[in-house]
């Protein structure tokens, strides 16, 4: 039975009572995207195997450990994705939109999969926020694909938070590095893990990035990228840094940042935190000016950055932010006796389809105490009980849920339109009072300071 009731390994649900969480964050990613210039593009939650193999790099931990591979029904190696840019690049090549005006800006939320070690901030379905920009290699558009970053976790209210950036270099530049790299780990070969021996060869840039303490600590003294740029990658990182400056963007610069995957180039960045352990990444970025080539299509400079919506969530509950709530209920109709529970669904159908208020009736059966209960619990503004008497009278009355306040209303066939009148009016007053109090405030304030 205990497959039937527990998820898989690495999973998680997200339930009814918290959704709003993960709601509030995306709303405001895809505000704050909006407001810099992206439009949501949705790739399939699978790709061809190959696909990720030729971008993220076969010599990767995602690609040689952690991502799901099978072969569907029809024998093709299928494999759901490990990150979203490779789907994003294939999408908008099988589709020619490499061929629309430039930049090219799109954004995403999509579940990733990776066959990890699950712990706090690490999980084998994850979700990230992403953005991708296609078309520029101006140092500008690097600070400006930060500064949206930025802008989302400044909105979010995270605190504990700094930036991290770094140049990674051009293939050219990489290719010198590579040797005295690969020089520096030979003379400490006995020491590496059987992973990093492998990757000696062919990519020991990889071994910059590997989790094993032994193979960190040896990493942590070897050359640095950064003495081994071109001209021209070095004054791209100046100019990157600068732009940053320009917009107020404060960050240290980390030689030891590589990135995991292996399409990057030039910039790369990191948004950390030390609230997560060593689950410290948030946010993590940068260009990756060769993939879309690599991937059969025009040479296109590209960038972007994929936030991890669990660890930015776990970190904002550990900070205390605040969560912008869903609205409550409007109102609750309960009711009386047959004919009365009747009436308040049919009431309670008009005001859903035709003002759009967010109404509820008893569908429970249960005695009017109970039901008064179940509509403090949603946290309904308003309440009305309709029984036999308020059918004869043809007159119902309305509860103010906070400050108590009774209203009657004439049950006639205006009812649920004075009444949406009724409760849109008292919330515009209820917000005039709060906005009141408010100048209040300030008005004191200000006399306070002008003596
Ligand atoms: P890490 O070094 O922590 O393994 P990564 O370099 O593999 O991260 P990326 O491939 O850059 O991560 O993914 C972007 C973001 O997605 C990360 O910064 C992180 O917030 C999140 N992320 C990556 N892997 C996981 C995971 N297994 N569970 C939850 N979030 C993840
Ligand atoms: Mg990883």
């Amino acid at each position: 039975m205990g497959n039937l009731t527990n998820a898989p390994r690495g999973t998680q649900d997200i339930l009814p009572v918290s959704s709003y969480k993960w709601r509030y964050i995306e709303r405001v990613a895809a505000e704050e995207a909006k407001a810099f210039g992206y439009r949501e593009i949705r790739t399939p939650v699978f790709e061809h195997t190959e696909l990720f193999v030729r971008s993220v790099g076969d010599g990767t931990d995602v690609v040689q450990k952690e991502m799901y591979t099978f072969d569907d029904r029809g024998g093709r190696s299928v494999t759901l994705k490990p990150e979203g840019t490779a789907g994003v690049v294939r999408a908008l090549l099988e589709h020619g939109c490499f061929n629309d005006p430039m930049p090219l800006k799109a954004f995403y939320i999509t579940p990733c999969f990776r066959y990890e070690k699950p712990q706090a901030g690490r999980f084998r379905e994850f979700h990230q926020f992403g953005v991708e920009a296609f078309g520029s290699s101006s140092p500008l558009i690097d600070a400006e694909t930060i500064a949206l970053a930025q802008a989302i976790l400044t909105r979010l209210g995270v605190p504990d938070i700094h930036l991290e950036i770094n140049s990674i270099g051009c293939p050219e530049c990489r290719s010198g590095y590579r040797k005295e790299l690969r020089a520096y780990f030979e003379g400490r070969k006995d020491r590496l893990c059987e992973t990093c021996l492998s990757r000696l060869d062919k990519n020991p840039m990889r071994i910059l990035d590997c989790k094993n303490p032994d193979c960190a600590e040896i990493a942590k003294d070897a050359p640095k990228i950064t003495d081994y740029l071109c001209e021209d990658c070095r004054k791209h990182f100046e100019s990157v840094r600068l732009a940053l400056d320009a917009l107020g963007i404060s960050y240290a610069v980390n030689p030891s940042i590589v990135r995991g995957l292996d399409y990057y180039t030039r910039t790369v960045f990191e948004f950390i935190t030390t609230s997560l352990g060593s689950q410290s990444a948030v946010c993590a970025g940068g260009r990756y000016d060769g993939l879309v080539e690599e991937l059969g299509g025009p040479s296109v400079p590209a960038l972007g950055f994929g936030m991890g919506l669990e660890r930015l969530l776990l970190l904002m509950e550990k900070t205390n932010c605040v969560f912008e709530e869903e609205p409550p209920c409007d109102i609750y109709f309960g009711s009386m006796g047959e004919a009365p529970a009747g009436v308040a669904a049919k009431l309670t159908a008009k005001l859903r389809t035709d003002f759009g208020v967010y109404a509820e009736c008893d569908l429970m059966g249960r005695s009017v105490k109970a039901q008064m209960k179940y509509a403090n619990k949603i946290g309904a503004r308003f309440s009305a009980i309709i029984g036999e008497n308020e059918l004869e009278q043809k007159k119902v009355s309305i509860k103010n849920m906070v400050s108590g306040e009774t209203k009657e209303m004439s049950l006639d066939k205006d009812f649920t339109e004075h009444l949406a009148d009724f409760m849109a009016y008292e919330q515009l007053y209820n917000s005039c009072e709060d906005m009141e109090k408010m100048f209040q405030m300030t008005s004191q304030g200000e006399q306070l300071e002008r003596p």
